[in-house]
C-alpha cells in the first residue's frame, strides 16, 4: 500500500466552520504508527463540537476532527514491535498516563494527563506512541471497519454498565433513545436485564423496540408517560436501575424520581458546564438511593468492546444508518442532518 505525500483532512476552524484541507501526510516517529482510515463513525460529540467547539478535545485551531476510527497500518515508526504493516486495527481515542494520582488509584478515565486523539475524518491518522502502546487493537478480518469503529462508544457504554453492575432480572429504565441507547439495549440483553426506554422521539423509540427493548414510552405521544413508566417498574415502586443518557437537568431529576428506594442512578449524559439540579434529600437518605456519574472509557473497556463486536455479540444494525465519502462531509455536518438520531460511517 503506497502512502501518498499529501492527504485530505477535515479540520475544525470554528463554530460551524469545517474545511477539507490538503495537508502533508505525517510520518511516524519513535513508537508511532500511521493508519490509513478505513471508516470513521459520526458521534453526538462531533455534532456538539461542530457547533460550539469542545473544552477538552479542541486545543488549537484548526483542529483535526472525529474520534471513532479504524483502518490499516501503512507505516511503522522505529521501535514498534507489537504491530505489523498492513494489520487492521481500531484506534482508541485516548490513553491514560499510568503515573498520576488517579491512574495509581486504578481510575484511568480520571487521568490528570489523559491524551486524546482526534482526526478520524482524514485519509491517514498518526497514532501517538502512548496510544500505540495502550489503546490500539487488532481486529479480525471479518469485522468491517464501520462496525469496529463503534468500539469507542461501546467502551463508554460498558463503563456505565460495569459501574451499574446489573443483576439478571432487574428492571433498567433508560432515559434517551439516541445512538447510545441502541448500545444500551443490546448490552442489557447480554446482562439479562429488562430495559424500558423513555424518550421523546417515537421513531427512535421504535428502533429501540425493534432491537429488543422490553417496552418503550414516548414523552411526547403517550398519555401520562411517567405513570405508564412507573406501572411497569416493580409495581409502581420505580426502577432498580436508571440510566440518564440525555444530558439535560430535567432528565437528571426525572432519573432520580423514577428510581425505586435502594435503586441506582447512573448519569451518563453530560450537561453543559455549570448546570445545577435539585435533589430531594429525603429520597437520598431514607430511601438509600445510589447516584453516580460515568465519563469516557479506559483501555481495558476498549479492549472488551472490540471483543464484543468481533464476536458479533453487539451489532451495528440499527445504529450505523449509511456510509458517506469524506468529501461529502457537509451532508452530515452542515446541511441539517445534524439532528439525525443515529450514526454515519465516513469513508475517506
Ligand atoms: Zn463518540
Ligand atoms: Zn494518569
Amino acid at each position: 500500500m503506497k502512502v501518498s505525500d499529501t492527504m485530505q483532512q477535515l479540520l475544525w476552524y470554528g463554530p460551524e466552520d469545517l474545511r477539507l484541507d490538503q495537508v502533508a501526510t505525517p510520518k511516524p516517529g519513535l513508537g508511532e504508527v500511521l493508519v490509513k482510515i478505513g471508516a470513521a463513525t459520526t458521534c453526538g460529540t462531533d455534532f456538539k463540537t461542530f457547533k460550539r467547539g469542545h473544552p477538552r478535545l479542541i486545543k488549537k485551531i484548526p483542529a483535526p476532527f472525529g474520534h471513532e476510527m479504524s483502518g490499516t497500518i501503512v507505516s511503522l515508526g522505529e521501535g514498534v514491535k507489537s504491530f505489523k504493516l498492513h494489520q487492521r486495527v481500531v484506534v482508541g481515542n485516548s490513553a491514560p498516563c499510568g503515573k498520576c494520582f488517579y491512574c495509581q488509584k486504578d481510575s484511568p478515565s480520571l487521568c490528570e494527563d489523559l491524551l486524546f486523539l482526534n482526526g478520524a475524518y482524514s485519509e491517514y491518522l498518526l497514532v501517538p506512541a502512548r496510544i500505540v502502546e495502550k489503546n490500539l487493537h487488532p481486529i479480525p478480518k471479518d469485522l468491517d471497519f464501520a462496525t469496529a469503529s463503534l468500539s469507542e462508544p461501546l467502551a463508554c457504554v460498558l463503563n456505565a454498565m460495569e459501574k451499574i453492575n446489573p443483576k439478571p432480572g432487574e428492571k433498567l429504565l433508560l432515559l434517551g433513545a439516541g445512538p447510545m441507547g441502541v448500545l444500551f439495549v443490546q448490552l442489557a440483553k447480554l446482562y439479562g436485564v429488562e430495559l424500558i426506554a423513555l424518550a421523546r422521539d417515537p421513531k427512535k423509540l421504535a428502533n429501540l423496540k425493534a432491537l429488543g427493548a422490553q417496552e418503550v414510552i414516548s414523552l411526547s405521544q403517550d398519555a401520562n408517560p411517567l405513570d405508564k413508566a412507573r406501572a411497569l417498574l416493580n409495581q409502581g415502586r420505580g426502577a432498580d436501575l436508571v440510566i440518564e443518557a440525555v444530558g439535560l437537568p430535567e432528565t437528571w431529576e426525572m432519573a432520580v424520581n423514577l428510581a425505586r428506594p435502594g435503586g441506582k442512578v447512573c448519569f451518563y449524559g453530560g450537561c453543559a458546564q455549570g448546570t445545577q439540579v435539585q435533589l430531594d434529600t429525603y429520597r437520598l437518605h431514607y430511601e438509600e438511593l445510589q447516584l453516580f456519574g460515568v465519563f469516557h472509557h479506559t483501555p481495558r473497556l476498549f479492549k472488551k468492546a472490540v471483543q464484543l463486536l468481533s464476536e458479533g455479540k453487539i451489532k451495528a444494525e440499527g445504529l450505523v444508518v449509511g456510509k458517506i465519502p469524506l468529501r461529502d462531509y457537509e451532508k452530515v455536518f452542515v446541511k441539517g442532518l445534524q439532528s439525525h438520531p443515529l450514526k454515519y460511517a465516513v469513508i475517506p
